[in-house]
């Protein structure tokens, strides 16, 4: 056994935990592809905060169209989202798919960062994470991965983001299993990495590069893939 590189808030040596160097050893080869991701896109957390919750279900590209809809309609703040009647935020944001729902949602974050924080993002920023991620996920709209993007991109928080990518690519490695859910995956990245906030930003950056261009749903590019010798679906 090793000699433990670094220790969690709990103490618990992390360098003893199966499978930590291979996730490591991943990030590595990913970065060493894909160089830095640069995420997330958006000139303020606000505007973070708002592509997090508008990206559900939808590409990149129609979220950025709705969110130049709300600048250029002045309205891309707290007190622009709140002011603006339902019907209208809608409609605003209506490239971004599925727009009364998200309307809803963008309303009901909105509320609850005015009543819970005085609208002060840098008060909710200063939670400690586990309790803040409670919070969020009691909001309306707020699932489990729109919460811990908001906590890691927008508040700069250590969790680990788990989507649609990280389930396919670490499925067809063999780490993870098909039944496990989103807490045992996220437990899974958590409990094997530095709690890093630079590192848990690219690394889910890099599996999303991975999973858009190369580990496809279809039609996986094994051949190309830097992770292709640690794969047990490799089709290489
Ligand atoms: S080797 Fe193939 S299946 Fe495995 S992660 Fe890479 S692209 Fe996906």
């Amino acid at each position: 056994m090793g000699k433990p590189i670094t220790e969690r808030k709990d103490q618990r040596p992390v360098v003893e935990i199966e499978g930590r160097g291979r996730v490591l050893e991943i990030y590595e080869r990913l970065f060493g592809r894909f160089g830095p991701q640069h995420w997330w896109p958006g000139e303020t957390p606000f505007e973070v905060i708002v592509g997090a919750i508008l990206t559900q279900s939808a590409a990149w590209r129609n979220v950025e169209k709705a969110i130049s809809n709300l600048k250029a309609e002045g309205c891309l703040s707290l007190e622009g989202i709140l002011g603006l009647p339902e019907e209208k935020l809608a409609a605003l944001i209506r490239p971004s798919g599925y727009y009364n729902v998200k309307a809803r949602k963008l309303k009901a974050f909105c509320l609850f960062l005015e009543e819970a924080y005085k609208g002060n993002l840098d008060a909710m920023r200063a939670r400690p994470v586990d309790e803040l991620r409670v919070e969020l996920l009691n909001v309306y709209g707020v699932g489990r991965e729109t919460a811990d993007s908001i906590l890691l991109y927008a508040c700069g928080l250590p969790t680990f983001v788990v989507d649609a990518y990280t389930r396919r690519i670490f499925e067809r490695l063999g780490l993870i299993g098909p039944r496990w859910s989103y807490e045992e995956i996220r437990r899974f990245f958590m409990d094997r990495l530095p709690a890093s906030v630079p590192l848990f930003n690219e690394y889910h950056a890099l599996i999303v590069a991975l999973g858009k261009e190369v580990c496809l749903a279809r039609k996986p590019r094994c051949e190309r893939c830097p992770l292709n010798s640690l794969c047990k679906s490799s089709l290489r």
